[in-house]
């Protein structure tokens, strides 16, 4: 006799309570995957988006997970600088020329204390103007410096320009621009903004000009044009702060052509003229002496740190 296979209702109970929690389980799973679907295209629509602005999250997020250090301290900072670094090093007071930015002495603010009273405000910017600039002008009209070029701040100039701390760029420029607006009503502000070009060598060698690291930002903080290409340095000037003045001029003179294309956008401008340091004047004065060749009316240069002597 052919054995009985068991009847359903004896499995029943435990078999049918199996089936349907496998049945329900796999119904749970298929909706849990379903309603998941929408969520995993919004994250991946979401992903798409934020590597299409990665630029501005690695600039605004990204220091808020992962502070900076100060780059003269070495402390944790978000900023460039940290707190302590910043009052203590940056808001030192100096009267400047106000043609090439050398701090003038103490001698020279002492002579100048018995005129202020008998000067107005118009008549400051050709009083404070040092022997040299009073003797032979440059072709440049004014220069503003953030500070001196002297420990510790020269390490910021160094960082931006031999170790690629780029963000110092930003720094110095957000400072010249807070210089610019205390210094010059809105008339006074430059129309075009172009960075010391590097020779081909020097630009290759480094891969990037810091100048333009200071020159772009400072334009957008200005509503200024800047132009990257405008200014090309033809010469590639060697070394020459053990030269004098004017053989330092003739070296440069012939080192800048303007680029024929944008060669218009100078004529009757303002041109500001950016540069990490300023040591002798000269590149400054030949480049400036190029821009007035070309028509510029007024230049200006933005430097962030002055050398204090010649
Ligand atoms: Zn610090
Ligand atoms: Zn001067």
């Amino acid at each position: 006799m052919t054995p009985v296979a068991a009847p359903d209702a004896a499995r029943s109970p435990a078999r049918e309570r199996a089936r349907i929690t496998a049945r329900i389980t796999a119904q749970i799973t298929a909706r849990k995957t379903a309603s998941r679907a929408p969520a995993v295209a919004r994250c991946a629509r979401a992903c798409r988006q934020a590597r299409a602005h990665w630029p501005r999250l690695t600039h605004f997020v990204l220091p808020l997970v992962f502070p900076n250090r100060c780059s003269l301290c070495g402390n944790l900072s978000r900023a460039s600088l940290c707190v302590s670094c910043d009052a203590a090093y940056w808001n030192e007071p100096r009267l400047r020329c106000t043609v090439c930015a050398v701090p003038l002495s103490r001698a020279f603010r002492t002579a100048d204390q018995s005129h202020a009273k008998s000067h107005t405000a118009s008549h400051a910017a050709a009083r404070y103007r040092c022997s040299a600039c009073t003797q032979s002008p440059p072709a440049f009209d004014a220069t503003l410096a953030l500070a001196d070029y002297r420990a510790p701040l020269d390490l910021l100039a160094l960082g931006l320009k031999f170790r690629a701390r780029l963000a110092l760029g930003e720094e110095f420029a957000r400072r010249l621009a807070r210089l610019a607006h205390d210094s010059f009503d809105a008339q006074g502000m430059p129309d075009l903004v172009v960075p010391v070009p590097l020779s081909r060598e020097r630009m290759i060698e480094r891969g990037y000009n810091q100048a333009w690291l200071i020159a772009r930002p400072l334009a957008q903080h200005l509503n200024a044009r800047a132009e990257a290409t405008l200014v090309r340095r033809v010469l590639h000037t060697a070394p020459q702060s053990k030269l004098d003045r004017d053989t330092r001029r003739r070296n440069v003179g012939r080192a800048f052509v303007l680029d024929p294309a944008l060669e218009c956008a100078v004529q009757g401008a303002h041109v500001g003229v950016v540069d990490d340091v300023m040591t002798s004047g000269a590149t400054l004065d030949a480049l400036a002496h190029t821009l007035k060749a070309a028509g510029a009316r007024r230049v200006t240069n933005f430097v962030a740190l002055r050398t204090p002597k010649d």
